[in-house]
C-alpha cells in the first residue's frame, strides 16, 4: 500500500514545469517550481513546519500550546495544519479588509480568527501588530513564529527548496528568481545555490513597483504577499544579484497568461516572479536555466486578478483581453 501517515507529510519535493507560451522567443529553458501542490496550497507550508519543529525543540512551544501570528493567508494555512497535527491551538490576526473567504479558509482548519481594524494607526492599541502582542500576554502557552524574524523561515528554504532546485536540474540552474515578502525564500534558497555552485548561480528578485526591495519607500500596489514598507530581519540585503520591479499591470497580465496558456492557476505574485523571469530570460544565451518560484494557486484571487470588473475598475485588462473568464455576466 502507498500512502503517507498525515497530509503534512507531503510539505515540499513540489515539481518543476517548463514555461512554454510566456516564454516563446526566449533563448534559455524557462521552469517553474509550482508551489501549490504543497498540502496548504503554498510555499508557506514549508516555513511554518521548520518554525514549528525548532520552537518545539527550543521549548517556546509546549504541548497544547497556542499559536499566535498576524497573518491573514498563506502561512496561517501552514500553521494550523502543521498545529492541528501536533495538538496545538492557532489564533490569527487578520486585518478587516481580508476577505471574509480567506478568514473561513483559516477557520475551516479549526483556527479562531481575530479581526482588526485597518483604519487605525500601528500605534493603536486595536491595531493588527498591537492586537497579536496583547494576545500573546494574555493566552497560557501562547507562542508567536514572527515570520519576518523568524530564522527557521530562510532556514527552511535552505534545507529543502534549495537542495530541491539543485538535484532536479542536476546542477544546471543559472539563475533562481523569486518575489520577495518576507525574503525567505530568496535568501534561504538563494544562499543554498551560491554555496553549492560557488557563486555561479545568480539570484534574482522580483519586487511589485514602490516597495522598499527596489528603492521605494512603500507605495501602495495591489499585488498580494510580496513587496515591503520595512526590511524584515528574513531578507538578506546581500543575497540578491540584481532586483527587477514589476508593475501591478505586469504581474496581472502575467498571471492571467499563465493560466490562460500553461494551465497554471496561480496568484497575483507568481505572474510578478514569471514576468521577471522572462525579463530576465530576453538577456540570457539558450545554454541558461532560469527557475523561477511561483508560490501559491489562483483560487484565493478569483474576485481580483481573475475577475475582468475588478482588472478593468484599475485599468488593467491587457488589449489583446477577449471572451468570457470568471466575473463575467454571462
Ligand atoms: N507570494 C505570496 C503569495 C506570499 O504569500 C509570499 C509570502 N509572504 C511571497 C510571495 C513571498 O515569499 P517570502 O515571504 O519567502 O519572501
Amino acid at each position: 500500500m502507498e500512502y503517507v501517515e498525515h497530509v503534512v507529510d507531503l510539505i515540499g519535493n513540489t515539481p518543476l514545469v517548463r514555461l512554454n507560451s510566456v516564454a516563446d522567443g526566449v533563448a534559455p529553458l524557462v521552469l517553474a517550481k509550482v508551489e501549490y501542490v504543497n498540502p496548504g496550497g503554498s510555499v508557506k507550508d514549508r516555513i511554518a513546519e521548520r518554525m514549528i519543529d525548532a520552537a518545539e525543540k527550543s521549548g517556546e512551544l509546549r504541548p497544547g500550546g497556542t499559536i499566535v501570528e498576524p497573518t491573514s493567508g498563506n502561512t496561517g494555512v501552514g500553521l494550523a495544519m502543521v498545529a492541528q497535527r501536533r495538538g496545538y491551538n492557532c489564533v490569527f490576526v487578520c486585518p478587516d479588509k481580508v476577505s471574509e473567504d480567506k478568514r473561513n479558509v483559516l477557520k475551516a482548519y479549526g483556527a479562531r480568527v481575530v479581526v482588526c481594524p485597518t483604519a487605525v494607526p500601528p500605534e493603536h492599541p486595536d491595531s493588527y501588530y498591537n492586537t497579536s502582542d496583547r494576545l500573546v500576554q494574555e493566552i497560557e502557552g501562547a507562542w508567536k513564529p514572527n515570520q519576518y524574524a523568524n530564522p527557521q523561515n530562510p532556514v527552511s528554504h535552505y534545507e529543502t527548496t534549495g537542495p530541491e532546485l539543485w538535484r532536479q536540474t542536476e546542477g544546471r540552474i543559472t539563475h533562481f528568481v523569486a518575489g520577495v515578502g518576507t525574503g525567505g525564500t530568496i535568501s534561504g534558497t538563494g544562499r543554498y545555490l551560491k554555496e553549492i555552485s560557488d557563486g555561479r548561480v545568480k539570484i534574482i528578485g522580483a519586487d511589485p513597483e514602490g516597495s522598499v526591495y527596489s528603492g521605494g519607500s512603500g507605495r501602495p500596489y495591489l499585488v498580494e504577499g510580496v513587496g515591503e514598507d520595512f526590511w524584515p530581519d528574513t531578507y538578506d540585503r546581500d543575497i540578491a544579484d540584481e532586483i527587477i520591479e514589476i508593475s501591478d499591470a505586469d504581474s496581472f497580465t502575467m498571471t492571467r497568461r499563465l493560466a490562460r496558456e500553461e494551465a497554471l492557476l496561480v496568484g497575483g505574485s507568481c505572474g510578478m516572479a514569471a514576468a521577471a523571469a522572462i525579463k530576465l530570460a530576453e538577456r540570457c544565451g539558450p545554454d541558461d536555466v532560469i527557475v523561477v518560484l511561483l508560490p501559491d494557486g489562483g483560487r484565493g484571487y478569483l474576485s481580483k486578478v481573475f475577475n475582468d470588473r475588478w482588472m478593468a475598475s484599475y485599468g488593467f485588462l491587457p488589449p489583446e483581453h477577449s471572451g468570457a473568464t470568471v466575473g463575467d455576466v454571462l
